[in-house]
């Protein structure tokens, strides 16, 4: 454990005046590593000031990493943009209508995809997309099983259970048999994505014909006492309430109890661009940074929080390191189109390693490089760029008169 101020003593910097009773007290169980109730949770949604959950955040986020910031190099494989489902806030699922616009990769395509990596220093493939009836059981196991004949050391985080609900279905596997198949075909973990927002009221809104939450959480639950490793989202910044959202991570708090199995957090800001929730504002860098806070105060069994830079921007990025994030996503390659279709910041979500160093190191934290299961690789803090060299002083203007 690092040596650092404890939330006391940096509270004494803060304006004691505007923390009420149940700000204290909830400063106090953090500083003595107590969990937080889902009161204490909608208690700092609705009144804690961002000081504080910056200090309190920053507390618990340097108890468990130190100063580090991670990120790792992958590369995604979005098998199709083309979707039989139809959740209102994607920029995907209008393409049924239209299939023209979209893409279908065939498997070739995509084993082209991962060759074409073949000299690069990425350590995992990143493979989420649409769902279709072509892309079954059969042919995801057969992909996996590819990949990993091609390059065996090469992790394969793949599809949600929203794709694993519908091709198990339509296998007529049991959930049991289906994570049995897709560990043996070769896939180490599962990304966080497809969860949304787990209450009712609001899935059934926005995500009305997907899996549900229950399947969503059993087929992680599977998954880790498969002895395997996931992440976890959520949607947030749109038609829920604070309450949805804490109800969302009290469940993923539990079954983190149960098993264990969650690496990571991601929470995801909704984008309002070209999709069927379009009226709606988008939540201010305010509300963001509260989001990555609150979950890094409750989710005291999830390791992780991770900020996924495209979506929120490079600077937001770096400041949500403030706020609980000691992890950065993104690709190193322009190789994602989730975000970019749904309006995020960064159109071209591509940083070269130099950019992700340097902006973590610029927030005064330490860069490290690791593998999906968090394995450290490398500390790139002292790492020279030959962008490091480039000249960036001062440059002669012509004098006007
Ligand atoms: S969010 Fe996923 S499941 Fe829903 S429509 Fe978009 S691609 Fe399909």
């Amino acid at each position: 454990m690092n040596t650092h101020q404890t939330p006391s003593d940096l509270i004494s910097i803060l304006d004691k005046g505007e923390l009420t009773p149940e700000l204290l007290s909830i400063q106090q169980k953090v500083e003595q590593g107590l969990r937080i109730s889902d009161e204490d949770a909608l208690c700092l949604f609705e009144d804690a000031p961002l000081s504080l959950l910056s200090v309190l955040a920053d507390h618990i986020r340097i108890r468990k990493s130190g100063n580090k910031t991670f990120f790792n190099r992958n590369f995604h494989i979005e098998p199709t943009n083309v979707c039989i489902y139809t959740c209102k806030f994607c920029s995907y699922s209008r393409l049924i209508k239209n299939r023209a616009d979209g893409w279908e990769y065939t498997m070739d395509d995509m084993l082209a995809i991962v060759k074409k990596y073949d000299d690069q220093p990425v350590t995992e493939v990143h493979i989420v997309g649409g769902v279709l009836p072509q892309y079954d059981l059969d042919f995801y196991c057969t992909l996996f099983e590819k990949i990993k004949a091609h390059r065996p050391e090469l992790h394969i985080k793949a599809l949600t259970p929203v794709e694993y609900h519908y091709i198990f279905k339509k296998a007529k596997v049991s959930y049991e048999e289906g994570v049995r198949r897709i560990v043996a075909s070769g896939v180490d973990s599962l990304p966080g994505g497809g969860a949304e927002i787990f209450h009712p009221e609001i899935r059934e809104q926005i995500a009305n014909d997907k899996c549900t939450a229950e399947q969503w959480l059993r087929i992680h639950e599977l998954w880790h006492e498969a002895g395997k490793r996931s992440n976890a989202t959520i949607l947030y910044g749109h038609i829920e309430r604070y309450e949805h959202r804490i109800d969302h991570m009290r469940q993923l708090r539990e079954l983190q109890d149960k098993t264990g199995g969650f690496q990571t957090f991601i929470p995801l800001k909704f984008r309002n661009k070209e999709n069927e929730m379009s009226y709606l504002d988008e939540s201010t860098v305010i509300e963001d940074m509260k989001m990555y806070a609150v979950s890094r105060i409750y989710l005291d069994n999830f390791d992780h929080i991770k900020a996924y830079w495209p979506m929120l921007g490079r600077h937001m990025a770096q400041v949500s390191m403030t706020f609980g994030v000691d992890d950065l996503d993104g690709t190193i390659d322009d190789t994602t189109k989730i975000y970019s279709m749904a309006g995020s910041e960064e159109q071209n979500p591509s940083m070269r390693t130099y950019d992700l160093v340097s902006l973590i190191k610029t927030a005064g934290r330490i860069p490290i490089e690791r593998d999906t299961l968090y394995h450290e690789l490398k500390d790139w803090s002292d790492v020279s760029f030959e962008e490091d060299q480039e000249y960036k002083g001062y440059i002669a203007l012509p004098i006007l008169n």
